[in-house]
């Protein structure tokens, strides 16, 4: 590329220190390739007026990026209280789930906002609250309350996260609040939907059909946070259209030493079947208030690019953090430079049977032997960006030009890959004629370049599937 390329995608969260136009026209042009929304926090209004905002600035600074709108599944959170509460060890405390139940005598009651709490929940299991900074062992229960005993001590606020690892919880995967909060998705014309605590692909399968049932085409991300994901991951990941290996609330529902070696299996897993993959939380955690990272932060970055995963994301560090950009531009420094290191390494891409994949798999192969060669393909429908993209090309661009803008967005996050919007032609020669044009004017290329084009052809009249090497004239 004339210009640098990246390979890894940067997904940012958005919050009170990017949610202004200014600010998120530094981040498009730091470089971030989506933008999420964290339902957990986020209302109506914000949400229609944000993913306005984003469009406008996109549209401004000419890079269409993709909104990823994160609805929360069957999250379970504390309820307000009047002050926060210090809990020391060995303090009683009762979650209740019945506003109208008297309270113990001398027994702080916090109320929970799940119902189903006393079912779900036994004697003797621990729950974890605030990401674990809170741990309770339950000691007894009732219908109206779970009686525990504080084992680690520390200030509870309202509202707090509350985890329950290795218990099944009953609440719907797809929830009341969900399904409002995706008709605002779907009315603003999201990109990607997150959902949260996915445990089994039947969690999916529900939201699929919603979203078919309202004619959107966003794209579901199965966000992996639970010891049932990691059960059933293989059917979680083919029923996905990506994976988000959400660390926060895995570092909780499992033990800490698991954490890297889920995030390597799933990375592995989603690789095999060429589905986009997600490493995300804590990347970058230091830099909400510093405007440097620990060096351990960065070599956590470097193992994401190392394992090829598609994206990492930012969730703190650009909501709240001192430094969003300053975020943004490390992940994109650090990123570079392992792609630089691992360019000319072996490809862990997928291995798919089908005759276009091989056709594909040939451009790759050419791609892999020809220095600065980049990969050009043609879109409709998103079958040959994904395809080529799942194949791991190494250190050639994959310059996929598609005339949806839709699925441009959505193409931003697969690794590798430069959706390029443009109108392609009945002739399949001309539309190769107006890409390598568009790639010239634009800076993309420049004369001499090599370029692997998979394309159609027109060979005794019928369109047949080919793979061209050309040098940009
Ligand atoms: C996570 O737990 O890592 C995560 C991404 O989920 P959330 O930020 O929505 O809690």
């Amino acid at each position: 590329m004339t210009t640098p390329f990246r390979h890894t995608k940067i997904i940012a969260t958005l919050g009170p220190a990017t949610e202004g136009e200014a600010m998120l026209g530094r981040l498009l042009d730091a470089g971030v390739d989506v933008l999420r929304l964290n339902m957990a926090h986020a209302t109506h209004d914000w949400t229609r007026a944000i993913i306005r905002r984003i469009r406008a600035v996109s549209a401004r600074q000419g890079r269409e990026v993709a909104v990823m709108m994160d609805i929360k599944g069957p999250e379970i959170r504390t309820g307000t209280l009047p002050a926060p509460l210090n809990l020391r060890e060995g303090d009683a405390i009762d979650l209740v789930v019945d506003p109208a139940a008297p309270a113990r005598a001398g027994v702080p009651a916090v109320p929970v906002n799940y119902p189903g709490l006393v079912h779900d929940v036994p004697v003797g299991a621990v729950v974890l609250v605030d990401n674990g900074l809170l741990r309770f062992e339950v000691e007894a229960k009732d219908s109206a309350r779970l009686s525990c005993r504080t084992l680690l001590a520390g200030e509870l606020g309202s509202r707090r996260h509350i985890n329950l690892p290795g218990v099944r919880v009953s609440l719907p995967s797809f929830t009341e609040k969900d399904r409002a909060d995706t008709l605002v998705g779907i009315e603003e014309g999201i990109d990607f939907l997150a959902l949260s605590f996915v445990r089994a692909a039947e969690d999916l399968e529900t939201l699929r059909r919603f979203l078919e049932e309202h004619r959107s085409r966003a794209r579901i991300i199965a966000k992996i946070e639970d010891q049932s994901a990691i059960t059933n991951l293989e059917a979680i990941i083919e029923a996905s259209d990506g994976l988000m290996v959400a660390r926060g609330d895995l570092g909780i529902e499992c033990p800490f030493e698991e954490l890297p070696v889920i995030q390597r299996r799933a990375v592995r897993a989603c690789l095999a079947r060429g589905r986009p993959v997600i490493v995300a939380t804590h990347m970058l955690e230091s830099m909400i208030t510093q405007p440097v990272p620990t060096r351990a932060e960065i070599t956590d970055v470097a193992h994401a690019v190392f394992e090829q995963a598609d994206a990492v994301m930012l969730s703190g560090e650009t909501t709240v953090g001192r430094y969003p950009v300053e975020c943004v531009r490390m992940l994109d420094g650090i990123a570079r430079r392992i792609e630089r290191e691992t360019a000319g390494e072996e490809g862990v891409g997928a291995a798919f049977t089908g005759e276009r994949m091989k056709i594909l798999h040939a451009a790759v192969t050419l791609a892999r032997q020809i220095p600065g060669a980049r990969l050009v393909a043609f879109t409709r429908h998103g079958f040959m960006a994904q395809g080529l993209a799942a194949l791991r090309p190494g250190a050639a661009p994959i310059l996929i030009f598609t005339p949806v803008p839709g699925l441009l967005r959505q193409l931003r996050l697969l690794r590798g890959v430069e959706p390029i919007l443009l109108e392609l032609s009945a002739d399949p020669n001309d539309t190769v004629t107006r890409a390598l044009a568009l790639l010239r004017r634009s800076g993309r290329a420049a004369s001499g370049d090599k370029l692997v084009i998979a394309t159609d052809i027109v060979a005794e009249d019928r369109r047949v599937d080919s793979v061209q090497l050309r040098t940009l004239a």
